[in-house]
């Protein structure tokens, strides 16, 4: 009787850089590598409250590459529809899952929350969150550590490795083979020279491999260690000329860690001025904690705990966070990396507007979101209610990237050939995947390259090229460009200046009225 072929399915980061999910099966068992939650614009992130594509409790394990909330975040949702296997990965990303999956659980109640108290005001149906802090607890009890380069069996007729990935600590690509075929999925790659860990590795000579392409259309200049904390320094001093904060929106994981370890050396030895440095996010910390105890297996840390800088004040309380708010000349780290929620969100009401502070990005700033709004120089921004005038000097150090860029990933992709079957690209935006199909077919013209999309299924037999099996979902359409709430939201913000403008008052109805007619005439196309 003839077996099905090992399959694949693309259930996120197809096209998109979030929600990573990769759903194989093979002889009646099915796993996933990795099962994340999709991040940025808001329409986007609707995306997280439908149901799953499967059954939660027909499979049977996952393999988590990295604790990032796009690798995992949707980890708690599975486990709350009925899912009761293992989750395999490293013992830190485990570690750090602990205080990720809590913290991801506390932001959908606080968001459901929010919205019904919205809807409370307007009669409708309760919102209930997408999962819980509890239910984020329980996933973290399913992992099951495992260390790197020792194989494992995730399910019957499935074999697995963890390989380095050098992109966050614990972070790890995956080999699997089932069917008689070999599949590298490299998860998030990490460039090279990267502040605490190892170049990524992995073996030769696979059927399938799967490669992430985020910076797939660019080639960063290659900064070493010293050079990037030459650019921080740099930009420490100026912030402090100008008198007011230097605000830096921090991913809690790894950015906030990498900070610190920059700020460490250039405050020990004095090539800035010894100001405070408050590290305002709970979940910062808390992953700062889990760092501290891999410090002395950390590169460059010199075997240290490099965390603990008498400067460093690690905001507990709120009352704390607000009593900052009214300091100049300091340095303030604080999540979400992308300005999409959390502390930063006040820190920017409180800077933003001022001439003598400072905004500085040092991260990846996804289309849609607050962070790519400001950095492209908006002059206005809407921050939960409020309207506020952009004043503050925006400042961007590209340098600290966790994932690798076009160069390094085709390198990457280079160590695992020869590629027997197909090659995919995921994990980018469509730009950077055709970048790399492009760049790829440049080295290796007979090559089968696949940009595949949410919902396509492909069949994986060893030696030949992927057989595609089922289509995508074409109900999805992922927002390219910025995101219209995110226009929205700007133009709201600058409507009544704009009628205040208009001094005869005739004229300013006339001109709402207008406005009026204008989205008339678009309902009526409907
Ligand atoms: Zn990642």
């Amino acid at each position: 009787m003839a077996k099905h072929p090992l399959s694949i399915t693309f259930h996120g980061a197809a096209h998109t850089v979030t929600g990573s999910c990769m759903e194989f099966a093979f002889g009646g068992k099915r796993i996933l590598v990795d099962c994340g939650m999709f991040q940025g614009s808001r329409t986007l992130e609707m995306l997280n409250a439908e149901p799953f594509a499967f059954k939660p409790k027909d499979i049977d394990a996952v393999v988590l590459t990295h604790a990032h909330i796009d690798h995992s975040g949707m980890l708690p949702k599975l486990v709350k529809h009925g899912f009761r296997g293992q989750i395999w990965c490293t013992q830190p990303t485990a570690d750090l899952l602990q205080y990720m999956m809590a913290d991801s659980g506390r932001i959908q109640e606080y968001d459901a929350e929010r919205h019904n108290r919205r809807r409370d005001r307007s009669g409708e149906e309760a919102f209930e969150p997408i999962y819980t802090e509890q239910d984020g607890m329980a996933a973290w009890r399913r992992c099951k550590p495992i260390e790197r380069e020792e194989s494992f069996e995730p399910a019957p007729g499935f074999r697995a490795t963890l390989w380095n990935a050098g992109h966050i600590l614990g972070s790890a690509s995956v080999e699997l083979e089932a069917g008689g075929a070999r599949v590298m999925c490299s998860g998030d790659l990490g460039p090279e020279n990267r502040a605490f860990l190892r170049d990524p590795t992995g073996p030769k000579g696979f059927d399938y491999v799967i490669c992430e392409s985020t910076y797939g259309s660019r080639v960063r200049e290659k900064v070493t260690l010293e050079e990037r904390r030459k650019l921080l320094q740099a930009e420490v001093a100026g912030a402090i000329t100008r008198g007011g904060n230097l605000v830096i929106p921090s991913f809690a994981l790894e950015r906030t860690q990498e900070l610190l370890l920059d700020f460490d050396y250039l405050l020990r030895e004095k090539k800035i001025p010894q100001v405070p440095v408050f590290i305002d996010s709970p979940l910062a910390s808390e992953i700062t904690g889990v760092f501290a105890r891999y410090s002395e297996g950390l590169e460059n840390t010199g075997g240290t705990n490099v965390f603990a800088y008498p400067a460093f004040h690690y905001v507990k309380d709120v009352q704390e966070s607000m009593r900052i708010n009214s300091m100049s000349g300091a340095i303030i780290l604080a999540a979400s990396g992308m300005c999409e929620g959390g502390r930063i969100r006040h820190h920017l009401i409180h800077n933003l507007h001022r001439r003598d502070s400072t905004v500085l990005f040092v991260g990846y700033q996804a289309q849609g979101t607050l962070g790519r709004v400001i950095l492209e120089g908006a002059k206005n921004v809407r921050i939960s209610g409020n309207d506020i005038q952009v004043r503050a000097q925006i400042r961007r150090i590209e340098n600290y990237s966790a994932h690798a860029d076009q160069s390094e990933l085709l390198q990457w992709v280079d160590d695992r050939s020869p590629i027997a079957g197909s090659l995919f690209f995921t994990h980018g935006e469509p730009d950077s995947m055709e970048a790399m199909r492009r760049e790829m077919q440049k080295r290796a013209p007979e090559l089968s390259v696949k940009l595949p999309e949410i919902g396509e299924t492909y069949e994986l037999t060893a030696g030949e090229p992927a057989k595609r099996t089922a289509t995508g979902r074409t109900d999805i359409q992922l927002p390219t460009g910025r995101d219209w709430q995110n226009a929205y939201g700007e133009f709201v913000s600058s409507l009544k200046g704009r009628l205040g403008q208009i001094h005869d008052v005739r004229k300013r109805e006339k001109a709402l009225e207008e406005m009026r007619r204008v989205l008339d005439s678009y309902a009526g196309a409907k």
